[in-house]
């Protein structure tokens, strides 16, 4: 069910991440009938596109990354599920579901699936103390605060230079780093990254990553060892948030992520049916 409330569209669940976890997870929703929007980096940047031959997906031997990839996704198209291009720096839990930001756009849904790939765990020194005091994953949300500021990008993204851009657009003065070797620096807000021994001032600091650590998305997640904290059947000790797929852990393999990605769908319908009084 899609329902448009103030202006914005609430959707049954919104996917993180579509890779083979999510596209599995999409599928299996909308073959229930559920409103289904998938929100993820560009495929053609994942690791598995980039498999040369994938050999022990049952019944496809000797497919490419790229094929399976494409096939997954043309197949939860065709079922009409939703999908927009771009990176998720944050979600949270309301009364009404969730609420997902990517960019400068929010959407909600009922329910969540958190279908991130290997998640990113490790986080810079300063990074999580200083996060919204000067620590921002998203040029496009937070830039206009640091017009005319010194501001430094840790371009760790394949876009990230885009970023970088934009914020020069709106009268930024960026200075971009890709060096991993970098120290967060400040007490109440951020003064000064050090990147390999070398003290660079500024006034904000864009950690712009391919994959963002599931703890910075959602504060209040468990994550164990780098993987989200899951039961079987993918729920997180978030209500109507599940996971599936590599973010959950070991064995990292497309047939069990596919699982995942089911499973957690059929969790997410059977939450779906509890929830009372909703529309
Ligand atoms: C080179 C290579 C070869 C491999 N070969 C095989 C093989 O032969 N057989 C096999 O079974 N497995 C193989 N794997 C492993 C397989 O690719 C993974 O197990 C599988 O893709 C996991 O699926 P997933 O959906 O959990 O995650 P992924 O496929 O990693 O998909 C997650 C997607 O979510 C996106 N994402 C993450 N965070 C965000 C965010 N904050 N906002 C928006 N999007 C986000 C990512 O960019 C990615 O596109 C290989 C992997 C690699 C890298």
């Amino acid at each position: 069910m899609r329902i448009t409330i103030f202006g914005g569209t609430m959707r049954d669940v919104i996917i993180i991440g579509a890779g083979p976890a999510g596209l599995s997870a999409a599928i299996t929703l909308r073959a229930r009938d559920k409103s289904v929007l998938v929100i993820s980096n560009p495929r053609e940047q994942s690791g598995l596109y980039r498999a040369e031959r994938v050999d022990n997906y049952p019944a496809l031997p000797a497919i490419t990354g790229a094929e399976l990839s494409d096939r997954l996704y043309a197949h939860a198209q065709s079922l009409g599920v939703e999908f927009v291009t771009g990176r998720v720096t944050s979600a949270m839990t309301t009364t009404r579901g969730t609420s997902v930001s990517y960019g400068s756009e929010v959407e909600e849904s009922r329910a969540l699936i958190l279908a991130l790939g290997t998640a990113q765990s490790s986080t810079l020194s300063g990074e999580t103390e200083l996060l919204g005091r000067g620590v921002s994953y998203c040029a496009t949300c937070d830039g206009m605060l640091y017009r005319r500021r010194r501001v430094v990008v840790l371009a760790y993204a394949p876009d990230a230079h885009e970023e970088a851009e934009y914020l020069r657009g709106i009268g930024c003065d960026v200075t971009e780093i890709t060096s991993k070797n970098v120290k967060i620096r400040g007490t109440e807000r951020v003064d000064s990254v050090s990147v390999d021994g070398v003290t660079v001032p500024c006034d904000a600091v864009f950690v712009l990553r391919q994959t963002i650590a599931p703890t910075s998305i959602l504060p209040s997640l468990t994550v164990v060892d780098g993987a989200i904290a899951s039961d079987r059947d993918g729920a997180t000790n978030l209500a109507g948030v599940f996971a599936a797929g590599d973010c959950t852990g070991a064995p990292r393999q497309v047939a069990k992520a596919v699982g995942d990605g089911q499973r957690a769908a059929f969790a997410a319908v059977k939450y779906l049916d509890t929830l009372k009084g909703g529309v």
